[in-house]
């Protein structure tokens, strides 16, 4: 068994990969300052001897001794991650200093989570690990953009100038439970908006694309990740190929909820992909056949059956 430190581990994903992690029984320390993540996310894991939460930022060194880190602990959706973007920035980089500094000491394997926002408003569809993305360095987005792309940097030279065993992932939009209801991503706004008979807001005209992956098969992935041998270091695409119109979502949405809810047009904020879609060629090869198990429609279904028994 091993000892695991997960970064960011009370957040939605960082919840569900602990999940995983103490089932199999590692020894897993979930490390949080609870900024989008919460203690709720986890509560559940507290009882089992082999699961300890510790409050920490990882923009301040930490000591443990471990075997692996997977490093997540980074606010992912746009309205947080821009309600402080100086911070938001120092999270990415700083923490993955932190983070790779414990690797590199203790010698451990660490793994990023990345982020397809590394490939930016992308002219190359879909999108593969080859592709070097089209960001802006200026804008609203780019201190989540840039903060990760320049953490992948700093695993790749970790990796060439001190020999730290190093893995990258780049996840494409992720929904399901424990999705934090109020952090303004698509999937979750428009589940809570037509449960309440809200209008569910579209930003532009909904042509827009986005491909959404379950949360299970993401750990799935992860977890194949790290297990690979220490040649492999990706980037690798994580994600579910299934594209859809933001519109599409929306309509899934009602007809899955039985909502009456209207569907309504609001301003496209500024740098807004028009359209994602991942190439997962090399996930599929390095990781043992792996791919999305879970479609959109199946996904939603449990997805919404999670908010239903929160919000209602
Ligand atoms: P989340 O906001 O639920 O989780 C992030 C966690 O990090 C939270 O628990 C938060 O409290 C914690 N955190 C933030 N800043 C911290 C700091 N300075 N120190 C310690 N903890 C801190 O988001 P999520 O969707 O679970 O995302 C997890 C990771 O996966 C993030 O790194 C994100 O960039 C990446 N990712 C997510 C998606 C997605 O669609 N959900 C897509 C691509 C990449
Ligand atoms: N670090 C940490 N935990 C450790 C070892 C290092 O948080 O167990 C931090 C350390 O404080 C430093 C960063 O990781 O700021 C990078 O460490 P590295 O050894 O690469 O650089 P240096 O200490 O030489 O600046
Ligand atoms: N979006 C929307 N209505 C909402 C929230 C988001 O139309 O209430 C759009 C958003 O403009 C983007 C897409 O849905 O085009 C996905 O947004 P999200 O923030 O979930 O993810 P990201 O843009 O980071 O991929």
């Amino acid at each position: 068994m091993k000892r695991v430190l997960v970064t960011g581990g009370a957040g939605f994903i960082g919840s569900h990969l602990c999940e995983r992690l103490v089932s199999e029984g590692h020894d897993v320390i979930c490390l949080d300052n609870y900024f989008t993540g919460s203690k709720r996310n986890v509560m559940h894991l507290a009882g089992c001897g082999n699961f300890e939460m510790v409050r920490h930022d990882v923009t301040a060194p930490y000591y443990a001794e471990v075997d692996e880190i997977y490093n997540l602990a980074c606010p992912a959706s746009p309205i947080h991650y821009q309600y402080n973007p100086i911070k938001t920035t120092k999270t990415s980089v700083m923490g993955a200093i932190n983070m790779l500094g414990l690797a590199k000491r203790v010698k451990a394997r660490i793994l990023q989570a990345s982020t397809s926002e590394v490939y930016g408003d992308p002219d190359v569809h879909p999108q593969p690990e080859s592709y070097w993305g089209s960001v802006n360095p200026v804008g609203i987005r780019s201190c989540y953009d840039e903060g990760k792309r320049c953490a992948e940097t700093l695993f790749m030279d970790y990796r060439r100038q001190n020999g730290v065993r190093i893995k990258i992932v780049r996840i494409f939009n992720t929904y399901g439970p424990r999705m934090n209801p109020d952090d303004g991503r698509v999937v979750s706004n428009f589940i809570v908006q037509a449960l309440r008979g809200e209008d569910i807001t579209i930003y532009g005209d909904g042509s827009q694309t986005r491909s959404f992956q379950y949360v299970s098969d993401l750990v799935e992935g992860m977890v194949r990740m790290m297990d690979t041998p220490d040649e492999v270091t990706g980037p690798v695409n994580i994600g579910n190929p299934g594209e859809f119109t933001i519109l599409e979502l929306a309509s899934l949405i009602r007809e899955l909820t039985g909502s009456s809810s209207r569907i309504v047009f609001r301003p496209l904020p500024s740098d807004d992909p028009r359209q994602r879609r991942p190439d997962i060629g090399l996930a599929g090869e390095l990781l043992g056949g792996w791919r999305p198990e879970i479609q959109l429609r199946e996904g939603l279904a449990r997805t919404i059956a999670y908010f239903e028994s929160i919000i209602r």
